[in-house]
């Protein structure tokens, strides 16, 4: 009997799982729980935390897909990604064809199974959760075709397409950029991406720490694109290295910018100058970015012992995470809402937990206090209730009156949102930006120049990779016909 290369199951296996199972037999099969690194060890390093499905763990999870003919779970995946396709290549033992069902609509699909929402989107679709069953492992099984493949070394490479030589620029190498790059380049074009920093990825690099995407499983994805001919530039700041007219006289014919929301905010409360109080910004930057921390490095990073970080999105869990991998001894989430409102992963949170972390929920900070060498040394909280939903639809926060908390501290860390980066709208004359900083665009994503579109956090204001990278991908489709027009 043949062997899977994969499983190292018999092939019989596989067709038995598929054939003989009835419906109710699938649904029956219990969710797969991913392998992850025991708590306890995983403070002390920086690996990985989820360790990847067995190729047996994954062939199960993929039998549980009941390939519906209305696949709802595609309308919840902002690129539509044809997952009972993938999913059923997964199941039958071809790989190599589900991860290419996958690259067909989404540029980084290692990156988006390890860090997309799928509890918010194509999994809060999936039949078993209208059956209250638990969604067949969508993201799980992403990661688990994209790592196979790249870890084969007869791995088909992805071939470099014939040129038409119109030359188009991409300013930020984040996945809106990314996402640009690999469908103009696909298309035939000639793509320059233009990074400010010394690496290229964005967010995927200096922001998401290495325990949750390591930066093996980005390169990766870059090396694809750069196997398509994708001309990365590092250490290039658009706006001050290179300006428009710059990228105009060299002879690109469109600009695709995808500059972020990298500017943190702050809350505006007392004692936001002391010492030990920065943005997560900051603070994952010099870690993840800078290797700040890492014998050798150069780069300096307060290790406090006792570590507040505001706020409960995904950047607030990953640096209080980050905070007790660099030894904090107490490192809290301080959240002005409940823990039901909270933004940020499930999963995150679930983890945040199993490594130690406390969650202050409906405690808002409204000083920080300082020691006199102007080090910060608590923090001054109200607590809160919840009222009435507000414009977000989450039930405010409202202040319980003399409810103060003050709780000892030696780093703080504010993660309360983010703004788009200003230089690339203020540099070109004639782009129009709304109140809140972000480019104004069209349904095509092309902003108020008609060479210029744009897409991702400079558009949003602070979203999710596969959002970012759905934009590339539309802005892609609309520049290029354009162009071939215009040509
Ligand atoms: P970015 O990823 O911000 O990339 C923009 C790039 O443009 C940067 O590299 C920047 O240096 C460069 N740039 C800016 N100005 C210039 C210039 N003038 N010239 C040249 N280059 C320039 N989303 C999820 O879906 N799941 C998660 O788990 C998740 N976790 C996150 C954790 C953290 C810590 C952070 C900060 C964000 C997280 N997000 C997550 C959000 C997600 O990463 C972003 O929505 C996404 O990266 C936006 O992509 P982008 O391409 O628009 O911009
Ligand atoms: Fe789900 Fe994200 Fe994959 Fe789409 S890209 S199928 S939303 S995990």
């Amino acid at each position: 009997m043949s062997e899977d290369k994969h499983t190292g199951r018999g092939v019989a296996w596989r067709v038995a799982l598929r054939d003989a199972m009835s419906a109710k037999e699938r649904t029956a099969i219990p969710r797969v729980v991913m392998p992850q690194l025991d708590p306890a060890i995983r403070v002390t390093n920086n690996e990985e935390v989820n360790q990847g499905l067995t190729p047996e763990q994954a062939v199960l999870e993929a039998t549980r897909c009941l390939d519906c003919p209305t696949p709802t779970c595609m309308e919840g995946c902002p690129v539509s990604i044809s997952i009972p396709d993938f999913i059923k290549n997964i199941q039958r033992g071809d790989v190599v064809e589900a991860a290419a069902v996958l690259k067909r609509t989404s540029a980084l699909p290692a990156v988006c199974g390890r860090v997309c929402p799928q509890e918010k989107q194509c999994e809060s679709k999936c039949i078993y959760v209208k059956m209250k069953k638990e969604p067949v492992a969508i993201g799980y099984l992403e990661r688990f075709a994209a790592d196979t493949v790249r870890l084969m070394s007869d791995a088909p490479r992805p071939a470099r397409p014939t040129s038409n030589s119109l030359r188009v620029a991409v300013v930020g190498s984040g996945p809106s950029g990314l996402s640009f790059a690999g469908e103009m380049a696909q298309r035939g074009f000639e793509v320059d991406v233009f990074e400010a920093l010394h690496e290229i990825g964005g967010v995927l690099k200096y922001g998401i720490p290495e325990f949750r995407l390591p930066n093996s499983v980005v390169e990766a994805e870059l090396d694809s694109l750069r196997d398509m001919g994708v001309r990365f530039h590092c250490d290039t700041v658009i706006g001050k290295t290179l300006s428009y007219s710059d990228l105009l006289e060299k002879g690109f014919r469109g600009l695709f910018v995808g500059s972020g929301a990298g500017l943190p905010r702050f809350m505006d409360i007392p004692g936001e100058d002391l010492s030990g109080v920065m943005s997560s910004n900051e603070y994952l930057t010099r870690i993840n970015l800078m290797c700040a921390g890492r014998p050798g490095s150069d780069t300096p990073v307060l290790r406090g012992r006792r570590v507040a970080v505001i706020g409960g999105g995904n950047t607030a869990m990953d640096s209080v995470r980050t905070a007790r991998r660099m030894g904090a001894e107490r490192a809290m989430i301080i959240y002005r809402r409940s823990e039901a409102e909270m933004p940020a992963r499930v999963e995150e949170v679930h983890h945040a937990k199993e490594e130690g972390v406390e969650f202050l929920t409906l405690c808002n900070p409204v000083e920080y206090i300082g020691d006199e060498r102007g080090r910060v040394c608590a923090v001054k909280v109200q607590r809160m209730e919840l009222g009435e939903p507000d414009a977000s639809g989450r039930r405010k926060p409202v202040a319980i009156p003399d409810a103060i908390d003050i709780i000892d501290v030696d780093q703080v860390i504010v993660s309360v949102g983010v703004s788009p980066n200003p230089l690339v709208p203020s540099s070109i004359e004639g782009l129009e930006v709304t109140s809140k900083g972000t480019l104004v665009v069209d349904d095509s994503l092309q902003t108020s120049l008609p060479a210029i579109f744009a897409g991702g956090d400079i558009v949003r204001g602070g979203a999710t990779v596969i959002l970012a990278m759905g934009d590339g991908r539309r802005a892609a489709a609309a520049m290029a016909e354009r162009l071939i027009a215009d040509a």
